[in-house]
């Protein structure tokens, strides 16, 4: 089913927010969203719920959807972060168009906003320093004091506002307020700042600015004047809706565009703040932000995510008023889902053991058919190698197996995938370590895969690879970051407290087929048997290529919690 198909069926409380505006025609029958990321971090599987919400709403409803960044705090905010949030956007696919903006483009129009207010006596010059601000503002269950400077002339303000630009005055020093109600029950009313001193080159506008607009005052503006119709933000602005209002309603503003909130999308094993996942950046817990490990969506791409498992799961975790957590495991259901109809399967060994056919003639080597992809036909097929000299795995074999153990043991058979039924006569082993170096078979020539006489069954088929032509690679295995379902719900502990430290394990000797050599980072591979795989787009190289392991086969952590 196609994606748009879908979404019309679905029917959450913004959807019908929306279908009614647009049967009253509001907004002259329009839909304007926007996503509008703070360039401060990489973007996570949080921010995907919002882009698949606003950039969705907008191809389902006919209507448009921005990219604006909202760049208003230059000491945390970088280019880097920006050049990211775009890749990601485009690997979710979707498309901004024309349409890329920057609340910083807006600085100047922000700036006459703020004299229009000062000018309307609704704005004012405060020189209190930031502890006299906090303490002067109350408590929610106490009104606040109004500040000595709460009462100056609009031109006193307009002579202090243009100073603050010039760059006449410290960090600090002033602060430029919004007169609303000093004894407001929402603590957001009380004369909340709309313009600060930063003395901060910002990546943009360099050092144009020495003053910054609060978000609060760029983003209603910014959202009015790019003619937004809804503008979609997550519950912490719920009680800053009333601001957001307020400063539409006193400004000459293009429009006023609705704001509705949305609970975040929380996952568990994980964290989903910015602060916290520059944490483990700068810690060096995890290699960048796109480590395979973090829920990044550039850590979700290098290990192997396809973006529609993403969509899938952001669709199906939904989004509600309240907070609540979805469970990692229903993220990757959608990514098995997806990965099981696209990967090309392939034969990888991880931890190889020598076996060594004892009757196949020593210099030959035969070409067999491998299905690409059971659940694609159109996949087709491929040709593997096989000859006398093999890899499997060595768990695959056990000198003195248990009852049910129905791989590789001595005097036992077993099928060696599109290839022979093959019988384990003899073990070398390494003399100090007893570990087993090489196993001797023989094969039954009458088996081979897709033969009318190899009807002959064994209970088990084991993977193997020809030693003769195999490729050298690196596989890396992931576990989940954390070991706890909520790792910073315990305010009194710190989250990293609960890090997982087998989350990555990293096999140095693994054999894979030659052919994925010309592997490309995107091409989405199962190892049969041994899970999902894709190539690492940083660190594989010609000389040696390294695998992440993007999901096993089968929940895991399913089986340990029902036992
Ligand atoms: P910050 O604390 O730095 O503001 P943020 O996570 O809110 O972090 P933004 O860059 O402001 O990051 O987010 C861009 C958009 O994505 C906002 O509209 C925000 O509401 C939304 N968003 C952020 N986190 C989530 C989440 N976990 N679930 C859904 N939407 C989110
Ligand atoms: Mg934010």
């Amino acid at each position: 089913m196609k994606n748009t198909e879908k979404k019309y069926q679905l029917n959450d409380f913004i959807r019908q927010k929306i279908r009614t505006d647009l049967k009253e025609n509001k907004n002259n029958g329009k839909v304007h969203t926007r996503f509008p990321p703070e360039p401060n971090g990489y973007l996570h599987i949080g921010h995907a719920l919002s882009i698949w919400l606003n950039f969705g709403l907008a191809e389902e409803f006919n209507g448009k959807c921005n990219l604006r960044f909202d760049d208003t705090n230059p000491e945390k905010e970088e280019v880097e972060y920006v050049d990211s949030i775009k890749e990601d956007i485009k690997w979710l696919g979707y498309n901004w168009e024309d349409r890329l903006y920057y609340a910083s483009d807006y600085f100047e129009q922000l700036y006459s906003y703020a004299v229009e207010l000062i000018k309307k006596g609704k704005a004012y010059v405060d020189s209190l320093t930031a502890d006299e601000i906090k303490k002067y503002r109350g408590t929610p269950t106490e009104p606040g004091k109004e500040s000595p400077h709460r009462n100056r002339t609009v031109e006193e303000n307009l002579n202090l506002f243009e100073k603050m630009r010039a760059g006449e005055f410290k960090d600090g020093e002033h602060i430029l307020r919004a007169k609303i109600d000093m004894s407001s029950p929402n603590m957001n009313l009380r004369d909340p700042a709309i313009y600060r001193i930063k003395k901060a080159t910002h990546h943009r506008t360099g050092d144009k600015w020495c003053i910054y607009p609060m978000y609060d005052f760029a983003h209603g503006q910014s959202d009015a004047l790019e003619g937004i119709t809804h503008s979609i933000c997550t519950l912490e602005f719920e009680n800053h809706r009333p601001l957001y209002d307020w400063l539409l309603d006193n400004l000459s503003v293009p429009c006023h565009p609705q704001q509705i909130e949305f609970a975040r999308l929380n996952l568990s094993y994980t964290v989903m703040s910015k602060r916290k996942l520059l944490t483990l950046v700068q810690n060096k817990t995890v290699s960048g932000w796109d480590d395979p490990r973090m829920p990044t969506l550039s850590g979700f791409r290098r290990r192997g995510y396809t973006s529609e498992a993403i969509k899938n799961f952001v669709e199906k975790a939904g989004f509600a008023k309240r907070e609540n957590v979805s469970d990692i495991s229903l993220l990757e259901h959608c990514l098995r889902e997806d990965l099981n109809y696209k990967a090309l399967r392939v034969m990888a060994v991880l931890n190889p053991v020598k076996i060594i056919i004892e009757n196949y003639p020593e210099n030959k080597t035969e070409e067999l058919d491998a299905i690409n992809n059971p659940e694609d036909e159109t996949m087709g097929k491929r040709k593997i190698s096989f000859s006398r000299e093999i890899f499997i795995e060595k768990e695959d074999f056990m000198e003195e197996p248990p009852k049910k153990f129905f791989r590789l043991s001595p005097g036992n058979e077993v099928r060696l995938r599109y290839a022979y039924i093959i019988k384990c006569v003899s073990v070398e082993k390494d003399k100090n370590t007893g570990d087993v170096k090489v196993i001797n078979c023989v094969y039954d020539p009458e088996t081979k895969s897709g033969m009318p006489q190899s009807s002959r069954k064994v209970k088990g088929t084991i993977h193997w690879i020809n030693a003769n032509d195999c490729v050298d690679a690196e596989v890396r295995l992931y576990d989940r970051l954390f070991t706890i379902e909520h790792p910073d719900k315990d305010k009194e502990k710190d989250f990293t407290e609960f890090l997982n430290p087998d989350s990555l394990i990293v096999l140095n000797n693994c054999k894979v087929e030659p052919s994925l050599k010309d592997s490309n980072p995107l091409d989405k591979l199962q190892f049969e048997r041994r899970g999902y795989f894709c190539i690492d787009s940083k660190d594989s190289n010609k000389d040696k290529l390294v695998f992440n392991r993007t999901i096993p086969l089968r929940d895991s952590w399913a089986k340990i919690s029902k036992q």
